[in-house]
């Protein structure tokens, strides 16, 4: 069981946190910066486990931070994805002003065509402009994390080999449009995520949402889909393993 974007350096203890997912039955998990002090954060975790899959870059919440530390870390320091990067439209404008957030973005992607590296994207109120811009990279495939779009805008990512990341939000009977996409969508675009700790699940509020937490939106999803939680595990893992490379199953046996 694969989660494929979250924040375990957001909390007090990042290792004990990949250590009781792991304890808990997850497999593995891209740990996700965004930002210059998460991007060093989620490096120095992976210096206490060699070969944790982590993800650098720049969100769009920061991006008038310098991009250059960024390219740079991503570059020389071997990440399995770039990202957290992409747009928000709901983030005020003098903090994370829209052009901005466009130039970060579109240099991560540039980067991702040119290091064959996916991306983790954040989108929010903002699916039509983020694939205005990826289909500018064709080579450029990624997850869209936490997708909060239609069933029909998530196909549009789906028929370009993008993936669509499913988290706590469909443990939660009322996410109707969610979960009906959840059901539509084939099981090979789909993978799982906690983005712990930043979104809730039915039960367990934000922040103390763990990566540990991911066996229920397993559960949850194969409900949906009327699959048995096995089957549904195998098949995302499969698909994340796609994405990222199966090296990101690998490290964890070491432990
Ligand atoms: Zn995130």
């Amino acid at each position: 069981m694969f989660d494929s974007h979250c924040h375990p350096t957001d909390t007090d203890n990042p290792l004990g946190v990949v250590q009781s997912a792991i304890a808990s039955g997850v497999g593995s998990l891209l740990a996700c910066g965004y930002n210059a002090q998460s991007n060093e954060a989620v490096l120095n975790l992976r210096d206490q486990l060699p070969g944790l899959p982590i993800a650098i870059g720049l969100h769009p919440w920061f991006a008038t931070e310098a991009i250059g530390g960024v390219t740079e870390l991503i570059v020389n320091s071997f990440p399995v994805a770039i990202g957290e990067c992409g747009l928000d439209a709901a983030v005020d404008e003098s903090t994370a002003p829209r052009m901005m957030q466009r130039k970060v973005f579109e240099t991560q992607l540039e980067i991702a065509g040119q290091m064959k590296l996916p991306v983790s994207v954040h989108s929010r109120r903002a699916v039509a402009a983020v694939f205005d811009m990826v289909r500018e990279y064709p080579n450029v495939r990624g997850v869209m994390h936490a997708f909060g779009g239609s069933y029909e805008q998530a196909k549009l990512f789906v028929d370009r080999g993008w993936l669509i990341g499913f988290g706590g939000v469909i443990t939660r009977r009322n996410a109707h449009r969610v979960r009906g996409i959840a059901r539509r969508l084939p099981l090979e675009a789909m993978v799982l995520e906690t983005d712990a700790p930043a979104i809730g699940l039915e039960g367990v509020e934000v922040p103390n949402v763990r990566p540990a937490h991911l066996p229920r939106i397993a559960a949850a999803l194969a409900e949906l889909r009327g699959v048995d939680v096995s089957e549904l595990v195998e098949a995302t893992d499969k698909n994340a393993g796609r994405l990222f490379g199966s090296k990101v199953f690998r490290w964890t046996t070491v432990y």
